[in-house]
């Protein structure tokens, strides 16, 4: 199997690792292998792969390049996100065992620990990760894995990846970060003291609403072998077609993720501008309470994901929402599309009404993904939905 030269600098990692040219064609592009089965030379002896639940060879393509974003070995790509999570969460747990997780994150992993984990033994306890003492309070006996969502879907709470990474290995447990929100464009979790660096690569990763994905990074080679053996035992793995789409969606993913950074601070910037809304969350803002961490974990760069509360509460996020033209109205987040989404209803909906307020997921909350449009023409559709709900109510 090809192996990755050396390439120091994250863009050059991101615009060539895992993307040796074929041995035998010479291509440029790895190939897109859909074989389900691969030849045997011998009983007992293969030339890298088996079969593809098992591994595939443009999976692998896309393994080489995010291990290699986070300096370290091949990463484990899965069907999605979710798919990634289940994996880990099996990995590190039993029946009767216990995780420790931040209390904002993505619904679908309060959902999939609720509902699904929960009638496998598997019991989560959500903690305010922000309070050191809370969270090292809450790491039992049976607890297997800290796990954190950094900013957070969609308030955008940070957590302290280093100060957790303290406290996990005080406690004997590993430290998972989803990771989905920045990427290692931005902020590298195992070079943070993390165990494990988690995404959704259906978001800024594949950058294009192309690909749904899913992808574990750690350097624990037993951790590793684990995941995959989990990935083949459930049948978890990501396609070769969406994993080829991925890794060209990850060629660009710093270019990208730059840009819409920029464009993101652009749009946070605005939107405190204007008198509708009560508050704007985006850890670029100088007034946001988590500023100096922000700077510390990510530097200039704080991600798309923009939210911003309505004054007028649920009839004034609905028809703002409703009202944007050039935004689009979709769940989902990282590509280079701008996407708006109202998460009381849409990616938290399943979350009970009085937790989500307790977390700050009130029902006048909006949450934009700033894509890599103009930002003259997103403050223009901005102005003109936000006029347009005006006239609405009137
Ligand atoms: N983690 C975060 C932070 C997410 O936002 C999402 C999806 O929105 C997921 C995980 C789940 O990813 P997927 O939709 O690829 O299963």
């Amino acid at each position: 199997m090809a192996t990755t030269p050396i390439l120091p600098r994250l863009t050059t990692r991101a615009a060539r690792a895992g993307g040796e040219p074929d041995p035998t064609t010479g291509a440029v592009t790895p190939p897109i292998v859909q074989s389900t089965t691969f030849r045997q030379p011998g009983i007992g002896r293969d030339l890298g792969f088996t079969y593809s639940r098992a591994d595939n060879p443009t999976v692998a393509a896309l393994e080489r390049c995010l291990g290699a974003l986070e300096a370290a070995p091949p990463a484990v790509a899965f069907a999605s996100g979710l798919a990634a999570e289940t994996a880990l969460f099996l990995a590190a747990c039993e029946q009767g065992d216990h995780v420790v997780v931040s209390d904002v994150v993505y619904g679908g992993t309060v959902r999939l620990l609720r509902d699904v984990l929960s009638r496998a033994g598997i019991a989560a306890t959500f903690v305010d990760a922000t309070d050191l003492a809370a969270t090292a309070a809450a790491i039992g006996p049976r607890t297997r894995l800290l796990f954190v969502e950094t900013p957070a879907n969609p308030t955008l709470k940070l957590c302290d990846v280093q100060a957790l990474a303290d406290v996990a290995r005080r406690r004997g447990v590993p430290l998972a970060v989803d990771n989905t929100f920045l990427t290692a464009a931005v902020q590298r979790p195992l070079d943070l003291g993390a165990d494990v660096s988690l995404y959704s690569t259906t978001k800024l990763v594949e950058g294009h609403n192309g690909a749904i994905g899913g992808a574990i990074v750690a350097r624990d080679p037993a951790l590793l072998a684990r995941l995959r053996w989990l990935r083949k035992s459930t049948g978890a793995i990501q396609s070769p077609h969406d994993a080829w789409l991925t890794l060209r969606g990850a060629r660009t993913l710093p270019l990208r993720a730059a840009q819409q950074g920029r464009n993101a601070q652009a749009v946070a910037e605005w939107l405190q501008s204007r008198r509708e809304f009560a508050a704007v969350h985006y850890p670029g803002l100088p007034d946001f309470p988590q500023r100096e961490l922000a700077r510390r974990q990510h530097g200039d760069l704080h991600g798309t994901v923009v939210a911003c509360e309505l004054r007028g509460g649920l009839p004034a996020a609905v028809a703002f929402a409703e009202n944007l033209r050039l935004c689009l109205l979709a769940e989902s987040l990282g590509s280079v599309e701008t996407l708006v989404t109202h998460p009381a209803t849409m990616t938290h909906g399943d979350v009970p009404k009085a937790a989500r307020e307790r977390l700050g997921i009130v029902d006048g909350l909006v949450r934009l993904s700033v894509g890599l449009e103009d930002p003259q023409d997103l403050f223009d559709d901005l102005d003109r939905a936000l006029r347009a709900g005006e006239v609405g109510r009137g």
